[in-house]
């Protein structure tokens, strides 16, 4: 018996057959500021480009789910930052072999900064991070909050929300995501947001991230589809499925947090 001919070797398998799995780091400890919004963004634009979203989340102690195809992670308190360490060092070879494999990877903020190689509190004890991306945390005094507008030759205009009192300072080996024209981002020295090595971006921007700046989703989706199966993500139709006031609201939401004052 021949196999279906929309299954035919000839025939290019449908997307919607095509599973991109998107693993969630520590969501019960890292996950503040509506980070859990990256998550539904990827799984629904996912949808809409004609692929299955398999979510799935890890936290300390459970089994590191095989062949994630993207990567995504929240911030959380000091203490949670503490209480998820030792199991992140534990797993941190396994992240480093997927950010050199190319896996794309968006660390928010908590899991920025341990993404990074420590962030050292206020009282000096460092909490060791696992140097994916070259850059160091050093807790201040100074809580920096508020909107952030930063400008980003990829990415165009990354708008989002900033809450930490650490300050980021960047290596040799990470470049900057975007530089700020609004709010503070990396610290309050250099002007910059975020840091990127490989596919890998971190950035201290909740709010969330994602559903205001679908130009960093789709790179996300558009990397993991090409990596699995080759494909190209503008040969694919725009999300056909998408709500068709989905463009406006997201324009009506970049506008509002962009023009918030601090
Ligand atoms: N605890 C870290 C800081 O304040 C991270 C905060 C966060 O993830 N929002 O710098």
């Amino acid at each position: 018996m021949g196999s279906p001919a929309h299954l035919s070797a000839a025939s290019p398998r449908p997307s919607r057959l095509k599973e991109i799995r998107v693993l969630q780091l520590y969501p019960r400890d890292m996950n503040i500021y509506g980070d859990y919004g990256n998550a539904l963004v990827l799984k629904r634009r996912l949808e809409w480009y004609g692929y299955t979203p398999v979510m799935l989340s890890y936290d300390p102690g459970d089994e590191f789910p095989t062949d994630p195809d993207i990567l995504i992670g929240g911030g959380g308190q000091d203490s949670g930052q503490d209480r998820i360490q030792a199991d992140l060092l534990g797993i941190g070879k396994r992240l480093h072999a997927l950010a050199e494999q190319d896996v794309p990877m968006l660390m928010i903020c908590g899991l920025y900064q341990l993404f990074g190689h420590f962030f050292e509190t206020r009282e000096g004890s460092r909490i060791s991070g696992i140097g994916v991306l070259d850059v160091e945390t050093y807790g201040t005094d100074k809580r920096l909050i508020g909107n952030v507008v930063a400008e980003s030759d990829q990415f165009g205009t990354v708008i989002g929300y900033e809450n930490h009192s650490g300050q980021t300072y960047l290596g040799d080996d990470a470049a900057p995501l975007a530089a700020v024209t609004a709010g503070e981002g990396n610290n309050q020295r250099d002007a910059h947001e975020g840091a990127r090595h490989r596919n890998v971006l971190g950035s201290y921007l909740h709010g969330s991230l994602l559903p205001k700046n679908p130009a960093i989703a789709d790179f996300l989706i558009a990397t993991a589809v090409q990596q699995k199966f080759g494909d190209q993500l503008g040969e694919l139709a725009a999300p056909q499925t998408a709500p068709l006031p989905l463009d406006a609201l997201t324009d009506r939401a970049r506008h509002i947090a962009a023009s918030r004052p601090r």
